[in-house]
């Protein structure tokens, strides 16, 4: 028990999560936001921006050699964008369980693309796809003092301890 409370204590795996600017004119951030903390997600940077297209193509860099990747950037920077970091136990692995398959009508009912969105190319949220990109997205968003530490009330409930 002391073994698993140290464990946690030690844990402080991050995600990087974007609501695109589909998901925030279609009035969704809070239905978003609200499936990551009711799961036990602990939000711990938050900020609206609309990234230019130099910084849309510097986030999506590992898709510039696909078809989509101009138009993809293009709406990326064509307004505001909701990003954030989510801080959890499996948060990179299970915030892609939340958000669902890429294209909206493969992702499951209760996902929230497969709740909320119809096409691939507006499928309202992005999450990164493993830590290293986790890392990198994080760097790219966000500087180290936007990120906050404190200790939710939640999480000894969340995590028995
Ligand atoms: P994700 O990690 O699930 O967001 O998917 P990818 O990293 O593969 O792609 C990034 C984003 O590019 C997706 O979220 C979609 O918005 C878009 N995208 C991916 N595949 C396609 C496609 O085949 N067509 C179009 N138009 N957009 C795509
Ligand atoms: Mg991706």
């Amino acid at each position: 028990m002391l073994q698993e409370q140290e464990a946690h204590a030690a844990e402080l795996e991050r995600t990087f999560i974007a609501i695109k600017p589909d998901g925030v004119q279609r009035g969704l951030i809070a239905e978003v936001i609200s499936r990551f903390e009711r799961k036990g997600f602990k939000l711990v940077a938050i900020k609206i921006v609309v990234p230019s297209k130099d910084f849309a193509q510097k986030h999506y860099h590992d898709l510039k050699e696909r078809p989509f990747f101009n138009g993809l950037c293009d709406f990326l920077s064509s307004g505001p964008v909701v990003a954030m970091v989510w801080e959890g136990e499996g948060v990179i692995r299970y915030g892609r369980k939340l958000i669902g398959a890429t294209d909206p009508q493969k992702s499951e009912p209760g996902t929230i693309r497969g709740d909320l969105a119809v096409i691939v190319g507006r499928n309202i949220i992005h999450g990164s796809d493993g830590p290293e990109t986790a890392k990198d997205e994080i760097a790219l968003w966000f500087k180290p003092e936007e990120l906050v530490k404190y200790t939710s009330n939640a999480e000894k409930w969340i995590y028995g301890n």
